[in-house]
């Protein structure tokens, strides 16, 4: 089975970990701000803050912003679930604004009327690792005093172009004030589990670091007769990733760029072979941005497009292809459904979008033989099924 995403991992990072283990720290020790600085460092902020997980560095992203209960943040209904799930950890509300059934990032407009007096911040994410209009997104922001978090889970390496001309890094929060990213083994570089937080504010870096540790920190500037003594400020948790992962972090950043050009490569093979197929990738405009490709979907058009969708899935698991769906809408979990009384037809641009969609395999590891025999099935099986809804 050709996966739809795969970690690359070869002795040189088991090597790294391994001397890492050998060491006097297991975790909390000088890896975890080597791996900091350099995520920074590539990405051109000023402060990174690593965690655990990326979901837990957005829940720590929420609460550093001081989303709480009452509040209200904007984002997208096609995300993963652990974009809005951040908010409601913090008690407060999710709220949603449609895609653009292009880019499939979603609308700076819609999201620019979905602000109310209780919004407390947009959370856009950066969709398969296309970069979002970051420009309009902070221009809504500034005008009702919003904090901008990027979910960048998607987009580690992926870069845009200002109206003026000049190339911006996802991460460098040049139009936000924080951007999560996580290292998941499907991301673009892995640490088993982990994330992290990219900011250029030391507050925000202050209040990441004590979530991390339960919202304990030294109560600044007080005269101080017990020495000992920390205290829980906020509610955080432990949010801790470890020195060995951190190690692993450290030599996969080494392979990031490689990462990123096989990634696009396999995107570019994938975007010629399917040109006019009727299969529609993400449209954009290669000369504002560079994608990240953190995965490449495609958009049946169809006119009876779940049943095909189905279809085509089943077929291309059978025959060892590894495709899948990114994703279902979240306001369509039931989960949302039951607490917030979203239904079908709330959000119709992503539900479009939801219907036709499928992930195709895409990964730094794959072999020229399996993007060969991926586009071959895909063509044969479209192909097959296309022909079988002209005819019905
Ligand atoms: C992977 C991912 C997350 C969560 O990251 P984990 O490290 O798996 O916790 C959040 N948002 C998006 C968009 C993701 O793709």
């Amino acid at each position: 089975m050709i996966p739809y995403g795969l970690h690359w991992l070869d002795e040189e990072d088991i090597a790294r970990v391994t001397r890492a283990l050998r060491s006097a720290w297991i975790t909390q020790g000088p890896l975890i701000e080597e791996f900091e600085q350099k995520v920074a460092r590539r990405c051109g902020a000023r402060f990174a803050v690593a965690f655990s997980s990326g979901t837990t560095a957005l829940h720590a992203a929420c609460s550093a912003a001081g989303i709480g209960p009452g509040d209200e943040v904007v984002t997208t209904p096609m995300t993963f679930v652990a974009t809005a799930n951040a908010v409601l950890y913090q008690g407060a509300r999710p709220v949603f604004a449609d895609i653009n059934p292009e880019t499939l990032n979603v609308d700076p407009e819609r999201m620019a009327r979905a602000v109310t007096s209780r919004t407390k911040a947009l959370l856009p994410i950066h969709f398969g690792g296309l970069p979002c209009d970051m420009e309009r997104i902070a221009r809504t922001a500034r005008k009702s005093g919003l904090a901008v978090i990027e979910d960048a889970c998607h987009a580690l390496g992926a870069e845009w172009r200002t109206s003026g001309g000049q190339w911006e890094k996802v991460g460098s929060c040049s139009h936000s004030d924080m951007a999560v990213f996580s290292f998941h083994p499907v991301k673009h570089i892995t640490t088993g589990e982990g994330g992290m937080v990219l900011t250029h504010r030391v507050d925000l870096r202050d209040r990441l670091r004590a979530f991390r540790h339960h919202g304990i920190s030294k109560a600044a500037g007080k005269e101080d007769p017990e020495p000992w003594r920390s205290e829980m400020q906020i509610l955080g948790c432990n949010g801790r990733i470890t020195d060995f992962q951190c190690a692993l972090g450290l030599n996969q950043m080494e392979k990031l760029e490689g990462f990123l050009a096989r990634r696009r490569a396999i995107a570019l093979r994938y975007g010629r072979e399917l040109e006019g197929s009727c299969l529609i990738p993400q449209r954009f405009d290669d000369a504002q941005v560079r994608h990240a490709w953190h995965f490449y979907v495609v958009q049946l058009q169809s006119d009876r497009p779940e049943q095909d969708r189905r279809e085509l899935y089943l077929a291309l698991r059978a025959a060892g292809i590894g495709v899948y769906v990114h994703y279902l809408p979240v306001h369509l979990h039931s989960y949302y459904q039951k607490s917030f009384g979203y239904r079908p037809g709330d959000f119709p641009a992503a539900e479009a979008y939801y219907q036709r969609a499928l992930t195709l395999p895409l990964y730094p590891k794959m072999s020229d033989e399996d993007v060969d025999r991926t586009l071959e099935r895909v063509q044969t099986e479209w192909g097959a099924i296309s022909r079988g809804a002209a005819w019905k």
